[in-house]
């Protein structure tokens, strides 16, 4: 539990949720100001900031949560599809610091864009840099 942290306190009850799904290690609610109708976050009740300071049977655990959400989510809504991400980073946007991953309802012709349109002009990367690139992260990530 980390002071100050407002889904902290919404796991701990100090301040309400419409919570639609929880277990022993995560928990789902809507969205408090929803860029849609059904928009849901799903949060790990142990307070990490980043997605990459889980562990993998915790993420695992997010993912699941995410995975059992999606379609739930979609026909409560009658959704026609969803971008389900996480902001993770301020430089992301992420605004509130324990680790949630966003489920947000999309509709035919509803105006908003695809993930390709969040990060700003795209980069122009030579092969070269492209492989260095691919070699970096091979060599740094800790999968087998
Ligand atoms: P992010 O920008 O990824 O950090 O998203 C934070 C999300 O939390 C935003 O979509 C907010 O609308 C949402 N939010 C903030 N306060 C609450 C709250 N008390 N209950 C539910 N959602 C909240
Ligand atoms: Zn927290």
């Amino acid at each position: 539990m980390a002071a100050d942290c407002i889904f902290c306190s919404i796991v701990d009850g100090s301040i309400p949720s419409r919570t639609v799904y929880e277990d022993s290690e995560t928990l789902a609610f809507l969205d408090a100001n929803p860029l849609a109708p059904g928009h849901t976050l799903v949060i790990p009740r142990e307070h990490y900031a980043r997605l990459d300071d889980l562990d993998a049977s915790l993420a695992g655990s997010v993912l699941e949560t995410l995975h059992e959400l999606v379609e739930p989510v979609e026909s409560a809504v009658e959704a026609d599809g969803s971008t389900v991400a996480f902001n993770n980073g301020p430089a992301a946007g992420q605004e509130i610091d324990h680790v949630h991953g966003h489920i947000i309802p999309r509709f035919d012709g509803d105006g908003g864009g695809p993930i390709h349109a969040v990060a700003g002009s795209p980069p122009e990367l030579e092969e070269s840099e492209l492989d260095s690139i691919a070699e970096s992260i091979t060599d740094s990530h800790d999968g087998e």
